[in-house]
Formats: structure tokens, C-alpha cells, sequence
């Protein structure tokens, strides 16, 4: 007979969500909260180890910013330019962004609870850093609209500084520990059975969150789900995010929600590794990320383009990207820029692979693309970019293509200053959209539409985006819906 043990809240997964999740269970009360992660104490911690830990927020603007970043010299805050980012904003990105499919009331429930969750990490004891994102003009940085800070020390700072404070609060961590049955039915959850190195065992408790991530790094739940070659794409993040969780849910009869052939898929370095993207060391990012697309111009490897590199900033079409990627002969493509797009790199690429010329033909040549066709397109891209407006890397410049047919709608300069470079690049998936359908306190709702007792979820295990995300969503999800998880389970009892 396999042992029984009891405690209060079971928490499943070792990433941010769960922290967050088990941090406010603790906070409202619980006495034992029991984290059980799948992966072992090397690797624990899922996406959020991996991730660049910027968050985006309602906020008022650089005064309220400086809050979070007490340390920074007074004369360096003075160069940084931070709009404020108001709820309507943030309503309008995700609205836009998913095509207006998000569940009205949980995309309410993040705008308006993302202020108070991020202050909520800062009071605990969070430590934070600048975005290094930003554009760097005559001495000024400037900063997107609700998209400022990080993490300090990035996926793994954040990971560090969670773990110690749930330390702290006495909240037991197993490593190694993987979830594999639930115990209960779609009316009320009781515990879980985990199967450990010494044998299965079940943990029972007054409430299960679930915070095990998205499938992402399942290749046979992405062809049955994302389908079109996405089981044989690159995996940005944590190689333990295999759904089976999800799949434990929704055969327990939870109702399914968000897009399920769709996720965050982000061009990434054609030669990163096929799992877990590294970070900088210093915490500066992931360094595999190819972000700074608006800057040049993207051809497939027939030396075409494919898509409106300047339709947005990035952080509005990143995640989109990707997938338009994978769509191109052989999933990969070229990032090709002048040296005036490449003083504009927001993000580290000094371990980036690239080659380089000077001209385009000798370029198209040590990138393997025909140099004739790639000389066309530069050659078609550079008379319909237009001088009637000035480049201003700062904001969407409205410096666009005229008269071709793929445009570029913004930050259209010519690739005309040499040595000119080619980064290749292919589709990174960060995460999955499908999941679970939750409410407003972060309780799992059940086929027959009712909140399932002791069942609560955050994370990317929750279904709630649909085509597209605007940048640093996730982790402010994480910490709003975490937090109210843990709440509510705790109330509940
Ligand atoms: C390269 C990269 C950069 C990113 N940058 C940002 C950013 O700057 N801002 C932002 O908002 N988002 C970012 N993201 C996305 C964000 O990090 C994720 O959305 C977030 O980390 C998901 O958190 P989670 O806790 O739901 O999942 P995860 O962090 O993936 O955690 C899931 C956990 O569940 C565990 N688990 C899985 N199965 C089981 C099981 N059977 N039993 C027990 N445990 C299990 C896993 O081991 C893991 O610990 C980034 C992601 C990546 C990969």
C-alpha cells in the first residue's frame, strides 16, 4: 500500500507561479503548503528560469517606477524616460493583441490587479532592475508604454529570491516529485499521487493549484494541438513542461480554454540549442532571443520577405513571429541589417551567430541564400523606403514602405551602410495558449460550469490567449492569478 500523507495546500510545479501561489496561501494562513516539482533541485523552477522576468503593469509613470528601483543612481534615473501605462492601455494591447477573444473578465482581472500583484512581489521582498530594453537616443533612454522593469538577476534571480522567501515562510519544497494522478472528480479535488524515487505515494489537502505549465516541450502534444511541423520546432524554455498535468485536468473533467493550436513562438537563433535557451550570466536576458527585427528587414532563405518587420514594436509582434518563421523552407530566415539598424539592437547579441559583408551579394553568398534574389529584395525594399519621414527608433515613426507588397509600416530605412549582416533564425516556442478555464479567484471550472472544490491554477497552465500577447504578460499572470489562487484555496477552507 502506497503511504498517505496530509497537509493544506498542495501546490504543483516549481516555477514563478507557483511560488507566488504558495507565498499567498501562506500568507492567508495555511500552516503547511507543500510544493511538488517535477524537476530535479539542479533544474527546477520550469519556464521561469529561462525567462527575462520583465513585467508589464498599469502604473503612473517614472515616479512610481523609481520605487522599484530605490538603488539606481539619481543621475542615470534622470536619463530614463517611463510614460505612464494606464488600465485602458493595457485593456487595449490585450484586446488588440488577441483579436479581442480573451476572456472579458479574467483580462479584467489582470489589468486591474497587475499594479497591486507587482507591488505585492516589491513589499515581499523582490528586487527589480530597469529594463535593459529600451531605446538609447542622444544620452536619453526611453522606455515602451507599461514595460520598464525586470527581475534583478533575471530567470534565475527571480527563481533565487522566491525560493528563499517561501523558505522563510516555511513552505517544503520536493524536488523530483512528479505529479501523476489526482485524486477526486470534477466536483471536488482531495490530493494527488507523486510518483517519487522510493515509490508512489499520495499527498491529500484541503486544496490543489496547479501551476505545471503549458505542453510546450511535449512534441507529440504540440503536433496534436499546434500541429504544422511544430513537433519538430525549438523549445525556449524548461525541457520538464510536458503537459501531462494539463492532460490530468482535463480528464478529470475541468473545462478547456484560450487557443489550442496557438502559443508564444519567437524568432530565436537558428543554431540555439533544441531545449532551454541560455541566459546572459549577468541576468541581461536570454541570449539566444532575436528581437530587433524592425531595424532591418527579414527574408526566408530564397532571399524573400514575408512579413511587415515594422508593423509594431516588437513586443507586439514577437511572439507572432515565430510562428511566421516556422512557416518559411527549412523553418528558417535571415535578419538583415545596415550598420545603422544595427546601432539600434535592444538586445544582447554578442553570442549571436551571423555572417557578414560588404555588400549584399557576398552576403547572401556566406549565408547560403541566392545572391541575386537577395539583391532584388534589398534592392525592391530600398526604393519603396521613403525619406518624407524621419526614422525615430523611439516610438512607431510612421517611416513606411510605399508600393510593394509586403510592407513595412514603421522604421523603414534603406540597407544601404555597410558591412551589412545576416543573423539566421528560426522558431523558439515559449509557451502554449491552450489550458484550463479558470475564474476570477483563480478556480478551476468544471465541463458542467461550476468552480470545482480545492481545485485552483495559474500560469501558463491556464487558457487564456488567443493569435498574439503583448510583451512581459506572463509573468505579471503568474503573479496575479497566483496570488489569488492562493488565496481562495485558502478561504475556501
Ligand atoms: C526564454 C524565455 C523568456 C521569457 N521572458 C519573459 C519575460 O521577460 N516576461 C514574461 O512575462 N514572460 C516571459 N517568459 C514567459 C514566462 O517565463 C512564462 O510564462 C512563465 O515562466 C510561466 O510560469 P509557470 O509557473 O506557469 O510555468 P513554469 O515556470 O514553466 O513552471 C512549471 C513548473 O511545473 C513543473 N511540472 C511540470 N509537470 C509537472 C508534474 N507532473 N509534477 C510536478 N511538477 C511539474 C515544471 O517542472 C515547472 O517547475 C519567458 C519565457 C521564456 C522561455
Amino acid at each position: 500500500m502506497a503511504r498517505v500523507e496530509h497537509c493544506d495546500i498542495i501546490v504543483i510545479g516549481g516555477g514563478s507561479a507557483a511560488f507566488e501561489a504558495a507565498i499567498a496561501a501562506r500568507e492567508a494562513g495555511a500552516a503547511r503548503v507543500v510544493m511538488l516539482e517535477k524537476a530535479p533541485e539542479a533544474e527546477y523552477g520550469g519556464n521561469a528560469r529561462y525567462s527575462g522576468t520583465g513585467f508589464r503593469f498599469v502604473h503612473t509613470g517614472a515616479a512610481e517606477i523609481r520605487r522599484f528601483v530605490p538603488d539606481i543612481d539619481d543621475a542615470l534615473f534622470a536619463t530614463m524616460t517611463i510614460p505612464p501605462y494606464s488600465a485602458a492601455d493595457f485593456m487595449a494591447d490585450l484586446d488588440r493583441m488577441t483579436q479581442g477573444r480573451m476572456n472579458r473578465e479574467l483580462a479584467h482581472t489582470l489589468v486591474e490587479q497587475s499594479n497591486a500583484a507587482v507591488h505585492w512581489m516589491r513589499n515581499i521582498g523582490i528586487k527589480w532592475e530597469p529594463l535593459k530594453e529600451h531605446a538609447k537616443v542622444d544620452g536619453k533612454r526611453y522606455f515602451e508604454r507599461g514595460i520598464a522593469i525586470h527581475v534583478a538577476g533575471g530567470g534565475i534571480g527571480q527563481l533565487t529570491q522566491w525560493r528563499r522567501i517561501a523558505e522563510e515562510l516555511g513552505i517544503e519544497i520536493r524536488f523530483e516529485s512528479p505529479v501523476c494522478a489526482l485524486h477526486g472528480d470534477l466536483r471536488r479535488v482531495e490530493g494527488v499521487t507523486v510518483s517519487a524515487f522510493d515509490g508512489h505515494y499520495h499527498l491529500m489537502a484541503k486544496a490543489v493549484i496547479a501551476c505545471a505549465g503549458g505542453f510546450q516541450a511535449n512534441p507529440e502534444m504540440r503536433a496534436r494541438y499546434l500541429a504544422g511541423n511544430t513537433d519538430s520546432m525549438k523549445v525556449r524554455g524548461s525541457k520538464y513542461d510536458t503537459g501531462e498535468v494539463l492532460r490530468l485536468l482535463l480528464d478529470l473533467g475541468v473545462r478547456s480554454a484560450g487557443q489550442w493550436q496557438s502559443g508564444h513562438m519567437s524568432p530565436i537563433d537558428a543554431n540555439a540549442p533544441d531545449f532551454e535557451t541560455p541566459q546572459h550570466e549577468d541576468g541581461r536576458g536570454n541570449t539566444q532571443s532575436r528581437y530587433d527585427y524592425p531595424f532591418g528587414i527579414t527574408v526566408n532563405a530564397l532571399g524573400l520577405r514575408f512579413f511587415d518587420e515594422g508593423e509594431a514594436q516588437h513586443s507586439y509582434t514577437y511572439a507572432k513571429t515565430g510562428r511566421a518563421v516556422l512557416g518559411q523552407p527549412g523553418a528558417r530566415a535571415f535578419q538583415i541589417y545596415d550598420q545603422k539598424g544595427l546601432k539600434c539592437l535592444r538586445y544582447p547579441h554578442h553570442k549571436a551567430t551571423f555572417v557578414e559583408a560588404g555588400t549584399i551579394g557576398d552576403l547572401a553568398a556566406k549565408a547560403g541564400i541566392e545572391p541575386a534574389v537577395l539583391m532584388h529584395t534589398v534592392e525592391e525594399f530600398n526604393r519603396a523606403a521613403s525619406d518624407d519621414t524621419p526614422f525615430d527608433p523611439r516610438r512607431a515613426d510612421g517611416k513606411a514602405t510605399k508600393g510593394i507588397a509586403i510592407p513595412k509600416s514603421n522604421w523603414a530605412i534603406r540597407i544601404d551602410e555597410p558591412p551589412f549582416r545576416a543573423y539566421p533564425v528560426t522558431c523558439g516556442i515559449t509557451f502554449t495558449f491552450g489550458g484550463v478555464e479558470v475564474n476570477r479567484n483563480a478556480q478551476v471550472m468544471s465541463t458542467i460550469d461550476q468552480p470545482i472544490k480545492g481545485l485552483f491554477a495559474s500560469g501558463d497552465i491556464v487558457g487564456l490567449f488567443f493569435h498574439n500577447y503583448p510583451s512581459f504578460t506572463g509573468q505579471t499572470r503568474n503573479a496575479v492569478f497566483g496570488r489569488l489562487a492562493g488565496k481562495s484555496a485558502v478561504a475556501e477552507n
